[in-house]
């Protein structure tokens, strides 16, 4: 409600995108009871069982809470730690990252950069060109396969 005043025309900021906000009662209602813990409460599913870990279809990975695309299935990669890795975002913007100090650890945890919803951490033992990890709980992402 404060931030009636965001539309600068004439700049080219192509990746700007509208946040989604809800009231905790809302997303408790739309997400499945995994989803709502990982996404709104910051949890962790068991490595291994979520259902994209081993996935290798082609496609854009959502967030699973607003739609928001967030990484191409492109730049997937096997880390073998039992959750979704990916080495980049879809596009600079549409995924937030903030310093975690929780658990005793230093750790960058990953958002969605359009409704806030937790997603995983991001690492720096990824694999080339950007060195990156981020990984990424399949309980926060919908794949929307691509049709041929
Ligand atoms: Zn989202």
């Amino acid at each position: 409600m404060a931030d009636a005043k965001t539309d600068k025309s004439g700049s080219a900021e192509s990746s700007a995108q509208k946040s989604v906000q809800k009231p905790d009662a809302e997303w408790r209602q739309e997400l499945t009871p995994q989803q709502y813990r990982v996404l709104r409460e910051k949890g962790t599913e068991p490595p291994f069982t979520g259902k994209y870990w081993n996935e290798h279809a082609d496609g854009v990975y959502r967030c699973a809470a607003c739609g928001n695309p967030l990484f191409d299935a492109a730049t997937k990669f096997e880390s073998g730690t039992g959750w979704p890795s990916f080495f980049q975002p879809i596009e600079e913007g549409h995924v937030g990252t903030e310093e975690d100090r929780s658990l005793f650890m230093r750790r960058t945890e990953v958002h969605c950069a359009k409704c806030g919803g937790h997603l995983g951490h991001l690492f720096d033992d990824g694999p080339k060109p950007t060195g990156l990890r981020y990984c990424i709980n399949s309980a926060s992402l919908d794949l929307d396969k691509e049709v041929k």
